[in-house]
């Protein structure tokens, strides 16, 4: 049993580390959480270096941990440019892969996955934006809420209702996913700010208003949308379980730079059996969700997904950046609320919401052991 990965993902990892180290400077990472700003130019100069490439998604992988583990905000604007690029990938025609996926893998343009709304998040079934016929073309009505790269990206895979359900139990029916340009007539976006963290990111709230869509921008079957969703979240989770682990590791880092510090001045603090059972926790928590999320991806890569082992990854990695950033941050007191160490623990908080809850997963978690 081997539990390293090849030499080739390796060394992306050593340049994905060296990159963030270099670019994400401490004026740039405060400027962006402080000032809500994405930071564009990192997305580029991360794609020109070859990070953003969906194509090789150990080394997306390894690049999301390391860029987390240098400042979590900055590291997610950086590689999501492409966000909801895997339903093309499995489910998009030709002419979508050529039209709007490939100048996003190009680094052209930018994509958004729209499926939250302001009153469905985990409740996926629940949405109310209608996608409908009227004089043989397809119209939708509605919004999303919470949408990542939403003032940012030239077009989002939006989840919408095209058929009313035959039953309650049966909500997930009639659901179809449609590509809608930020330049269609009807479109519109809002910024959200004032979040606790991730403010480098680009969040907005979407209105669609009577938008014409092409019979060529619905994306795969008509009603199978929630599967599509499903199937997305199956991959987008393991993203997430790798900016937990990075974001887990960046407060382990800092917790060894001022335990340093500390023996460095003389203080007998970093000798204390709860310093050193703060490291030895955290580190091993840390090397617990690494096994697991490279588990889950190993399993999704060899595309033999398995949706009980990938929310473990997911709700656990993110438990464990939950914690380590909140107990360093009280560790180093006055010099863990003044420093970037507090942005880690506000940056943490997002990994136990998006893609699904930790409730949620543990939820699918229990679901799943009870059907096996
Ligand atoms: C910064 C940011 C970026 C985001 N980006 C995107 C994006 O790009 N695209 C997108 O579609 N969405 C996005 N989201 C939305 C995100 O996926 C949702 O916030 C998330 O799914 C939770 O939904 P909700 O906020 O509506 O909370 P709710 O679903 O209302 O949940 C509220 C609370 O109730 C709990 N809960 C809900 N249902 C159950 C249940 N059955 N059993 C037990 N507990 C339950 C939840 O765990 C949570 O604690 C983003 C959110 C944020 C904050």
């Amino acid at each position: 049993m081997d539990f390293s990965l090849p030499k080739e993902i390796e060394d992306i990892r050593k340049k994905a580390r060296d990159f963030a180290v270099k670019e994400f400077t401490q004026e740039l990472t405060l400027t962006c959480d402080a000032t809500e700003t994405y930071p564009d130019d990192i997305r580029k100069k991360a794609y020109n270096a070859g990070f953003i490439d969906v194509g090789n998604p150990w080394g997306m992988l390894v690049s999301m941990e390391e860029f987390c583990r240098v400042d979590p905000g900055v590291g997610m604007s950086a590689l999501v440019p492409g966000f909801g690029s895997e339903v093309i990938m499995l489910y998009g025609s030709d002419y979508q892969k050529k039209k709007y996926l490939e100048p996003v893998l190009k680094g052209e343009k930018i994509s958004g996955f729209a499926v939250t709304e302001p009153i469905a998040g985990s409740d996926v079934a629940g949405i109310s934006t209608k996608l409908y016929k009227k004089d043989g073309k397809w119209i939708l009505n509605g919004g999303k809420m919470f949408i990542t790269n939403g003032t940012i990206a030239n077009h989002f895979y939006v989840l919408a209702r095209s058929a009313e359900p035959d039953s309650p139990e049966k909500r997930h029916h009639g659901l179809s996913m449609a590509i809608v340009e930020s330049e269609m007539k009807g479109f519109s976006s809002t910024k959200i700010t004032g979040k606790l963290g991730m403010r480098a990111t680009s969040t907005a709230e979407l209105k669609f208003d009577n938008i014409e869509i092409p019979q060529e921008n619905i994306i795969g079957e008509e009603g199978k949308g929630f599967y599509y969703v499903m199937s997305f979240f199956n991959i987008s989770r393991i993203y997430v379980a790798a900016q937990a682990l990075g974001t887990a590791e960046g407060a382990l880092d800092r917790l060894k730079a001022y335990l340093a510090a500390l023996k460095s001045r003389g203080s007998p603090m970093a000798d204390y059996e709860s310093a050193q059972f703060l490291l030895s926790e955290t580190a091993t928590e840390i090397e617990a969700a690494r096994m697991l999320m490279y588990m889950a991806a190993d399993k999704l890569f060899k595309f033999e997904p398995d949706p009980v082992i990938t929310s473990m990854a997911k709700y656990y990695s993110a438990s464990v950046a939950a914690k380590a950033t909140r107990s360093v941050m009280l560790f180093m007191g006055l010099d863990g609320i003044a420093t970037d160490m507090e942005r880690f623990y506000r940056d943490s908080k997002i990994t136990e919401i998006w893609e699904g809850t930790s409730e949620i997963e543990k939820l699918v978690i229990s679901r799943m052991l009870m059907k096996k």
